[in-house]
């Protein structure tokens, strides 16, 4: 395959760790410009429009069981079984090579399926899982993990007690796999291979270290022995992801190791079976990357993932559009939640509409569903479709190593040596102070950690009591305020402090107690501040912290804020409370994926398609895109915030919320935001979360359709920005802010483009609580910032997804009824009456004919210029309108 200079910019920055760390290393050359979705990787026929059925476990240990399986599937409009075939080494089929699944005999399934399915038109898809041995595995011993002390490890794979995880760098296990694959592939008409769990671990086997001395010229550091297993399956990531801390340079060498390991087994399965038979196709479960997408065949998406999904309705199309970005045909797995036929029906659509193929556990729903898309094959052709993306967000689909650090340094910094000092100043008078907690993890402290530590600290957890501020750095008296010490029962200390004044003026407290930390090792970050405290009314619940890290000439804050508040929460009993600190970080909802989730059911539930791209390397996507939308993507590199720039400059319409750009790759934290002079703010601080609300300031776009009078309640931490040429079109008001409030929306235009910025979560409420006026304010905001060019909108009287996908001469408009209960089970989809279509074609296209694909009903259209106005009139769970197009 050619390299073009893409491909080699590709290689430069989204694999930057590793170019960096590889001089010295042979890395593998990275040849896919796999994210461009038009150059597709060639297929057979058969896997252009699969309708796969799939079996996993032992199948049967009968004659006949599997010849009656495949007849299931070619009753249920089937084309394609997921027949398992081995797990942790253990064939289901008469292999000469590998040992047999105790009780089958002389069954075999395998043979079975192929000919069953040859004489009914169902290929197989022989799947086996190589990441176990059973331990009676001949090849246990050999292959197991071993730690770094040369012991093996017996833990249970996937949790079985009598399974564990092998290496796939031992040679054993390679040559295990290929005569295996070699058998089935020469032996048997299997249509293809599908692996599931196929990867490297944490692993110091002689081989593993051996190809790690080789790559580096050093041992594999120790300290990666305490990684969790499945910290390198990565399943569903079109990249390697960083094992480890991102600051650590050896994570960056560890990971390379591991990715080339997995290229090298990946290599090996492919090039295996296809030595037995070009023909055969290879599906991975892995999503591919970069370096191994042309061994690649297909691969799959599935949901484990709760968090932070509430309303499930609409998870698996999205799902489906995060997956569709490969190209090669994309399974999903149907898992039902509800266990209805409707259910069934729904994700199928849902996973059809969004570009991939559904792929059934259960026969429900699967005769029509199947039935209906063999019928239509032509329309859901894997080879000759692409969705559009007109309106695209952003997402990773779990945290990442950055966000999970900058959750962590959420917290303060404490610097090494002994110039650490903490200030306690008054805010309400008669609250108890006992004892102070500062510490590295996020858990609350004990009142027994106190006394198990003996001197008062450790290197992770500091206590200092209350009682022993500094007498001439404190200010303990001055006027009617000041600070008491007392003996107090109840105390671990045996005493407490606390104030007899009240802050003057809500940040002007007049006293001061200032604190001496014990000294401190190394400078660290991620600390927390907690307090042992008795505030028995509202009248005594809070005072004011800061910190200095030299010796008291700066504090952080300056001044006393409501950041630097603790309290707000009565207790007769003695408690420990957390010092909210410099931070964004929602209590309430997931800090970064609860926005996402928001946004992304605010825009579906508006009628406006939406199509999902992966966090790494969404900027090199954005050239069919109108509106990117960035929910809170508190970290970006710099050259993803140059692309962003770039696409706004050229006309492109940007959504961003709260801290999006704020952090760099490695978690830092800017001085500023990324995309400051985008959004046309600048950052003053972040506040705490209380109840509030977000008041309509300006009548413009973005906010149409409200009022003066509309408030919407609002219970999330937000943002405080400074506007420097943006509008603001919404406030937010209440505890904390002054009379005018701070800006909830801005909306800003930056070169050719428009940006709406909104420094709260609406978003992450929204992830929670559907509320029609944020799907509304999205919806407008979406509107404005395309200038008129988004590619399709629907609207009716209840929520539809709409979402477009293209063929040459052709335009088809998806249509997928979300009608139904969003969190609880439904088994009916109710019709929707009166749906209208717009659609803006292609530039210099017209069209020639519009039909509906589900129901044949004629349909009523107009065309405006560049617009097609659809009358589609009722619509049941799915419909698909085919415009054809001829030039003008
Ligand atoms: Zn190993």
């Amino acid at each position: 395959m050619k390299v073009n200079l893409s491909q080699l910019l590709f290689t430069a920055l989204t694999l930057l760790i590793f170019t960096q760390i590889c001089a010295a290393a042979e890395m593998p050359a990275v040849t896919n410009d796999y994210y461009i979705q038009q150059e597709k990787l060639p297929v057979p026929e058969w896997l252009r429009c699969p309708l796969m059925y799939c079996r996993d476990g032992v199948l049967g240990k009968k004659h006949g069981w599997c010849t009656k399986l495949v007849e299931q599937v070619a009753e249920n409009n089937g084309n394609l079984l997921r027949a398992s075939v081995m797990w942790g080494g253990r064939a289901h089929y008469q292999s000469k090579v590998a040992p047999h699944t105790p009780g089958l005999k002389d069954v075999d399934n395998l043979k079975e399926a192929v000919e069953t399915g040859d004489r009914l038109g169902v290929k197989i898809l022989t799947y086996i899982n190589p990441n176990c041995f059973f331990k009676d595995h001949p090849l246990f011993e050999t292959c197991a993990l071993h730690k770094s002390d040369g012991s093996i490890v017996k833990n249970g794979g996937y949790g079985k007690k009598d399974a564990v995880y092998v290496c796939p760098n031992n040679p054993a296990y390679r040559k295990f796999y290929k005569d295996v694959l070699t058998e089935i592939f020469t032996n048997y008409g299997a249509a293809g291979l599908y692996v599931d769990g196929l990867t490297p671990h944490v692993c110091f086997c002689e081989h593993c270290q051996a190809k790690y001395r080789e790559m580096f010229g050093e041992d594999i550091p120790k300290k990666f022995e305490k990684l969790s297993q499945f910290c390198v399956l990565w399943e569903m990531s079109n990249e390697p992801k960083l094992v480890g801390d991102p600051a650590d340079p050896d994570s960056k060498k560890y990971t390379a190791f591991l990715y080339k390991s997995l290229c090298e087994i990946t290599e090996l399965f492919t090039n295996t079976v296809k030595k037995a038979n070009p023909e055969a196709v290879v599906v991975y479960h892995s999503w591919p990357k970069p370096d191994i997408i042309d061994l690649y065949s297909g691969t799959l998406s599935e949901i484990y993932i709760r968090k932070p999904w509430i309303h499930t309705l609409w998870k698996d199309g999205e799902l489906a559009s995060y997956a569709s970005v490969f190209g090669m045909p994309i399974f999903q797995n149907v898992y039902l939640q509800h266990k209805t036929d409707a259910e069934a029906r729904h994700k199928m659509y849902d996973a059809l509409a969004n570009g991939v193929f559904p792929d059934c556990w259960s026969w429900r729903g699967m005769k029509t569903v199947f039935g209906f898309i063999k019928d239509n094959a032509q329309y859901y052709d894997y080879a000759t479709t692409e969705p559009v993306a007109s309106i695209a967000l952003v997402r990773g689909i779990h945290n990442d190593s950055a966000q999970k650090k900058i959750d962590l340094k959420t917290g303060f910094s404490l610097k090494k040596g002994h110039k650490n000092f903490l200030r306690i100043q008054e805010r309400d008078p008669h609250g108890k102070i006992d004892l102070f907690c500062f510490r590295r993890d996020a858990k609350m402290p004990q009142d027994s950690e106190f006394k198990d530590i003996n001197s008062g600290s450790s290197d992770n957890i500091i206590f200092v009591a209350a009682e022993d501020f500094v007498d001439n750095l404190s200010r303990v008296k001055i006027r009617d305020t000041k600070w008491i010490r007392k003996e107090e029962k109840d105390t671990l200390t045996g005493k407490c402090v606390y104030s007899t004044g009240h802050a003057n003026a809500i940040n002007k407290p007049i006293s001061k107690l200032v604190y001496r930390l014990p000294r401190i090792k190394d400078s660290s970050d991620g600390w927390s501040l907690w307090v042992r405290v008795l505030m028995p009314n509202s009248g005594s619940d809070s005072f004011f912290w800061s910190l200095s890290t030299d010796a008291g000439r700066n504090w952080i804050p300056d001044k006393a804020t409501q950041d630097s508040a603790v309290g707000w929460k009565i207790n007769p009993k003695w408690m420990w409370l957390k010092a909210t600190s410099l931070s964004a970080a929602s209590p309430k909802r997931p800090r970064f994926l609860a926005p996402y989730a928001g946004m992304y059911s605010a825009i579906l539930r508006s009628g406006l398609p939406v199509v999902t791209l992966h966090k790494g390397d969404f900027h090199k996507r954005l050239s069919n895109v109108n509106v990117l939308c960035l929910a809170n993507e508190a970290w970006m590199n710099d050259e993803q915030i140059d692309a962003v720039r770039k696409f706004v400059a050229a006309g492109g319409g940007l959504i961003a919320t709260h801290e999006t750009s704020l952090y760099d790759s490695e978690a830092n934290r800017r001085s500023d935001f990324g995309l400051a002079d985008v959004f046309g703010v600048k950052l003053e601080r972040m506040t705490d979360w209380a109840n509030r609300e977000i008041h309509i300031t300006k009548k413009c776009n973005v906010t149409n359709g409200f009022n003066d009078s509309t408030k919407i309640p609002y219970d999330e931490s937000s943002l405080i920005v400074k506007p420097t040429s943006a509008k603001v079109a919404a406030n937010l008001y209440g505890k904390g802010f002054d009379e005018k409030g701070i800006p909830a929306i801005v909306t800003h235009t930056f070169g050719k483009g428009r940006v709406v910025y909104m420094p709260v979560r609406l978003d992450s409420i929204q992830c929670e609580k559907l509320n029609p006026q944020v799907e509304q304010l999205f919806a407008n905001a979406v509107e404005w910032v395309s200038a008129g060019k988004i590619a399709a909108r629907v609207k009716a009287s209840a929520p539809v997804a709409i979402s477009v996908s293209q063929q040459p001469g052709r335009r088809i408009i998806h249509l997928v009824n979300h009608n139904a209960p969003t969190i609880e089970s439904y088994d009916k989809i109710e019709d929707i009456e009166n749906v209208k279509v717009q659609t803006l074609l292609p530039a210099g296209q017209k069209p020639v004919s519009i039909k509906r694909l589900k129901d044949k009903s004629k349909i009523n259209y107009t065309v405006d210029g560049d617009h097609i106005a659809i009358d589609v009139g009722k619509i049941g769970e799915y419909e698909a309108i085919a415009i054809e197009l001829a030039p003008k």
